[in-house]
């Protein structure tokens, strides 16, 4: 297995829309299994194969809490919900699509490709999927919680969108301004007490 290297805003390559995948081949569970490797190794909890320069329809997740003190600061959402409880994890899904939404909630999201950054973002509380698995298996599943909402942040990136364009577009062109302006924090000179990754998570 391999760490694959992740994009980060303000890349173009962010804004491209991913095709459907037409084939599970060998090579595709290979990189499915580096993209869940990379996601683990940065501590993130859902990736785009659109975040690793790859233009197909596939995310990877794992948005199991766990267990320890920071758990419940870290995980806002609180525990598993009784449908989160269903799906197993880690999870990679080709091809998914939101089939319905329902409700709305909101979660202080980060991403991988915007490290350090974290806002509010309003999104669907209740999502049905449909999607493939890396068995070629047709599935379907109803969900809510952090499994949602993560679910709807990786659909995005395979649209060439980010959570920092589902703020308001005074908030947006801010956080955006900023970025290009000073960027990202070295982790290498990470002194750990300004270490906002440390009580979020990344998507
Ligand atoms: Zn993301």
């Amino acid at each position: 297995m391999a760490l694959l290297e992740i994009l980060k805003y303000p890349d173009p390559k962010l804004r491209r829309k991913c095709k459907p995948v037409e084939q599970v081949t060998p090579e595709l569970k290979e990189f499915a299994a580096n993209m869940l490797e990379t996601m683990k190794s940065f501590n993130g909890i859902g990736l785009a194969a659109a975040q690793v320069d790859r233009l197909d329809r596939l995310i990877v997740l794992d948005t199991r809490r766990p267990e320890g003190d920071d758990a419940e600061a870290r995980y806002e959402l609180g525990g598993e919900t009784e449908l989160e409880k269903k799906i197993t994890q880690p999870l990679v899904l080709i091809n998914p699509v939101i089939k319905k939404k329902q409700g709305k909630t909101t979660y202080n999201e980060g991403c991988l490709s915007v490290p350090s950054y974290f806002e509010v973002v309003e999104r669907a509380l209740l999502i049905d999927v449909e999607a493939m698995t890396l068995d070629g298996e047709k599935i379907a599943f109803q969900t809510d919680g952090l499994l949602a909402i993560c679910i709807q942040h990786e659909i995005d990136h395979l649209d060439g969108k980010l959570f920092i364009d589902r703020l308001s577009p005074l908030k947006s062109s801010r956080v955006k301004a900023k970025i290009k302006k000073f960027g990202y924090p070295d982790p290498d000179e990470d002194d750990g007490e300004n270490d906002v990754t440390d009580s979020h998570i990344e998507l």
